[in-house]
């Protein structure tokens, strides 16, 4: 998945709710290790200003 920057407000909602712990949250941004993230889509649902993106994996 991605972050829309601009929206996220590095609430770490999606950090607490990802099964695999791949949202690592700084004081700056909330980034995803794509690596990772399976694309699941449960941080998607939680985010409250819509800043996720999912995508298919480009392999
Ligand atoms: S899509 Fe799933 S695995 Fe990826 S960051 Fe969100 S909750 Fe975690
Ligand atoms: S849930 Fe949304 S606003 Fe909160 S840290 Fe994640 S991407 Fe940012």
């Amino acid at each position: 998945m991605k972050i829309d920057k601009e929206l996220c407000g590095i609430c770490q909602a999606c950090a607490s709710v990802c099964p695999r712990n791949a949202v690592d949250i700084t004081e700056h941004e909330a980034i995803v290790d794509n690596q990772t993230c399976n694309n699941c889509g449960v941080c998607f649902r939680v985010c409250p200003v819509g800043a996720i993106i999912i995508e298919e994996k480009a392999s």
